[in-house]
């Protein structure tokens, strides 16, 4: 019995010995092969350089990318929504962009030091006819420009709210892309997001933005007045319910101007009282920041551009003295 138990230990160890043996025969085998594989490759490829040799890189433009276009890009397209060229090529100046990139363009005529400014457009298309008035002004300022004497520099911002113009020409077309009433955007004294809406505007929800002075079209606009001395200004709205001066409460100066020009346009002076708390204008925040006279007008319609009228009004603002 003791024998029988040993001659099977041997063979167990028979076994096991001859499978270990082949085990690393063959790891053996396959570490050779690969080593003179490798050995071979190097011997067949290129010689590698030798101490004391450098290699010849190329000055400066060795390492500048390649000009590959992104095949995922898209080109901004900056478009005037009412494309507008003037015939004799006179190009506005971009003092800004709005939300969606488009420019916020500004006409000069004259270069005199006496600086007057007419903003139209910051409702935006559902007040357009403020925008074809800024057409017709500067087209006719173009052929005539005579009309703006030696000591005088006439600015007009043909339209603040260009994305909202875009959108459309009804109640949509009012607020900017972040449904921000401009004109209540402006950090003037009394600036709020929110206000009560007996008597005033409740077409559409809107605010007074997240913080005063939140939008990009209204900073381009601060901005703008910021570098320069405005004497007075006309910030164009529609319909009907007059002329607005500027100030909390309304200053003098700015009422003068909106008087002489209720004069000239037959527009209401005091304006329709709808019960509306006005917050956070532009002719509020200009009069609090070195304008000298700021009025909100607007014109008798949403349709008419009442050219005549406001070709008067031009007049009067020209020769305003505060
Ligand atoms: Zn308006």
């Amino acid at each position: 019995m003791p024998r029988r138990k040993q001659s099977t230990h041997a063979w167990v160890y028979l076994i096991w010995g001859l499978n270990g043996f082949a085990i690393l025969s063959i790891l053996a085998f396959s570490a050779l092969y690969r080593t003179s594989f490798r050995a071979s490759a190097a011997d067949g490829g290129t010689p590698t350089a030798r101490p004391g040799e450098t290699r010849q890189i190329p000055p400066t433009s060795y390492f500048l990318p390649t000009l590959t276009p992104n095949p995922f890009y898209t080109p901004p397209v900056f478009e005037t929504p009412t494309p507008f060229v003037l015939p004799r090529g006179l190009r506005p100046a971009v003092i800004g962009f709005s939300l969606a990139g488009r420019p916020i363009e500004v006409y000069t005529f004259g270069d005199g030091e006496k600086e007057y400014l007419i903003v139209a457009g910051i409702h935006g298309g559902y007040e357009g006819n403020t925008i074809a008035l800024a057409n017709e002004l500067i087209t006719y300022l173009d052929e005539n420009p005579e009309v703006i004497s030696g000591d005088v520099t006439l600015y007009i911002i043909r339209n603040m709210n260009p994305d909202a113009e875009a959108r459309s020409n009804d109640v949509d077309g009012r607020v900017n892309n972040n449904g921000v009433d401009l004109n209540r955007n402006f950090p003037s004294s009394n600036w709020t997001a929110d206000w009560d809406r007996d008597g005033c505007w409740i077409y559409r929800p809107t605010t007074g933005g997240a913080y005063a002075g939140s939008e990009p079209e209204t900073r381009s606009v601060m901005s703008f007045i910021g570098s320069h001395k405005i004497i007075a200004m006309i910030s164009y709205h529609s319909a009907a319910l007059g002329v607005f001066p500027g100030g909390v409460p309304w200053e003098e100066p700015s009422k003068r101007l909106a008087k002489a020009l209720s004069k000239a346009t037959g527009y209401s002076y005091p304006p329709v009282d709808t019960g509306c708390e006005y917050t956070g204008t532009l002719a509020d925040w200009a009069v609090e920041n070195r304008v000298g006279a700021a009025v909100d007008m607007e014109l008798s319609t949403h349709k008419y551009t009442d050219f005549k009228e406001n070709l008067k009004a031009l007049k009067v603002l020209l020769s305003f003295e505060p």
